[in-house]
This record gives C-alpha cells, structure tokens and sequence, in this order.
C-alpha cells in the first residue's frame, strides 16, 4: 500500500507582512500504482506541492500521508521516495555501475545485494552492456536513464519526478517520456510528476491534478478533464 494522500494542504511562505500563501488547501487521494501528472502554469506552485511530498519543504498546514503513514515530521530518507530531476548530475569519475550503486553503498547495503538490484534496474534500463562505461562515454539519453537507475535500486514505494524532461531536445523528450511510461509498466510504482506541459500530461497521466494559481482546479483522468463541457 503506498498511496500517496494530501489532506487539506497549504503552504505559505515567509512571515509577517513578507507572507505568501501559494498553496490553498489542495485535497488528493493517489492510489497505490498510481501515475498521477501535477500540470499547471509557471508559478502555481507545482514544484512547492511535490517538494512538500517529498520532505524538501515544510508543509505550512494540513496533512501528507504516503503508504497510510504520516509523514508531515519525517525526513526526506524517512520517507521511502525517491525524486528525478531535471538536471541530474551524474559521477563524472565513477562508472554507470558505480553511480547506481552509490547511495546503497552509503547506506551500507550488502554488496551482493548492490550488485543484484543494479543488474536488475540496468536489464530494465537496457544498460546492461554500459556499465563500465564513464558518464561522458555515455549519449544524452543514455546518461539519463542511469539517473533513473540511481532512483531505481533505492526500490522506493514512490517516484517524484520534477520537470524531468524540459531541458531535453524533442527527440530525447519524446525517447525519454516512453521510457517513463515502461518503467511504470514494469514495476508499477506510485508515481507523481510535475510538468507545465499539457501534451507531455495528457500522455503520461492516468489522472492529472491541474493546478492554478495555487489551488487545484480539477483531478482527474485526461478525458475527464479536456472533454469536461
Ligand atoms: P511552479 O512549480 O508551478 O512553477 P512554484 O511552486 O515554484 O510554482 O512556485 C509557486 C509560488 O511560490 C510562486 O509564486 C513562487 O514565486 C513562490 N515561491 C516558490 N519558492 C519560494 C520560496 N522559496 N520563497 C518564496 N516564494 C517562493
Ligand atoms: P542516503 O540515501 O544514505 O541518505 P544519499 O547520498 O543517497 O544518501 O542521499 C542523501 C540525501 O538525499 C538523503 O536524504 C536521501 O534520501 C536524499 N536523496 C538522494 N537521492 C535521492 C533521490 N533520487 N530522491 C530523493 N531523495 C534522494
């Protein structure tokens, strides 16, 4: 179970007269393999709402609860996440196996165990022949899947994607965004992802939260929300 639910959430930021709320009481189930895309203009405050999902802000007032947990005071490590980025910046020094295994290795997961989690997230990932190879020996596309392979191997009940793809040309974009999608297929994990652009949500979302100015408009699946009369 690894729902991810928002109870009456809000945000604001600063204090005083500096004040500024710019999440008003947004209310959301997700359910458990869910891949839910958070669209909206620039500013309404879609990367604020996933960072608050992700522990990297504070939640201002209301409740988030991932897989029936609580998790308002827990750090983002507490929280059984794990976030894509649009700039992920591998290990230049390190191979692709070694860039997977990194933040097992700190978390002093057993080798053996390593090596089984990032064979098995390269065969998904189709970098199995790659995994000696250096980030810069690596095209583009390549280097992100092995970010997305560094998500991976954490086996998090949830992934957090921001933006991920607004820095990529349009081939990449479009070779990445089926890459998600397959990735969602196989291993089914409850997934949020934050994009401004509507096409991209339209053919990632099962459900789309569309946000405006710092409320959530509509939530549900891309036909209910464009064909809505
Ligand atoms: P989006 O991701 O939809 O572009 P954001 O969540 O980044 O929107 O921003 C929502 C609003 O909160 C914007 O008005 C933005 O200027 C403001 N904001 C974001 N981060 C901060 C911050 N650290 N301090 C003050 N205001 C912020
Ligand atoms: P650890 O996983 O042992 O905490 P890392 O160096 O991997 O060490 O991460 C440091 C911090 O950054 C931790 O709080 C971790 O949860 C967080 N972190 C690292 N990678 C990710 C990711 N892909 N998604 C979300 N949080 C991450």
């Amino acid at each position: 179970m690894a729902g991810i639910t928002l109870r009456n959430v809000t945000k604001t930021y600063g204090k005083g007269k500096q004040a500024l709320q710019v999440i008003h009481g947004v209310n959301a189930e997700i359910a458990d393999h869910e891949f839910v895309v958070i669209v909206g203009p620039s500013g309404c405050g879609k990367s604020t709402l996933l960072r608050m999902v992700a522990g990297l802000e504070e939640i201002t007032g209301g409740e988030i609860d991932i897989g029936g947990r609580v998790v308002n005071d827990l750090e983002p490590a507490e929280r059984d996440i794990a976030m894509v980025f649009q700039n992920y910046a591998l290990y230049p020094h390190m191979s692709v196996f070694q860039n997977m295994a990194y933040g097992l290795k700190i978390k002093k997961v057993p080798e053996a165990e390593i090596k089984a989690r990032v064979d098995k997230a390269a065969a998904i990932l189709e970098l199995g022949q790659l995994l000696e190879r250096k980030p810069r020996q690596l095209s583009g596309g390549q280097r992100q899947r092995v970010a997305m392979g560094r998500a991976i191997v954490r086996q998090p009940q949830v992934f957090l994607f921001d933006e991920p793809l607004s820095n990529l040309d349009a081939k990449l974009r479009a070779q990445t965004r089926i890459e998600i999608q397959k990735l969602h297929r196989e291993l089914g994990i409850t997934s949020l992802f934050v994009t401004h652009d509507q096409v991209e949500a339209m053919t990632l979302a099962e459900r789309m939260i569309v946000m405006n100015a710092g409320r959530m408009e509509q939530f549900g699946t891309p036909e209910e929300v464009y064909h809505r009369p």
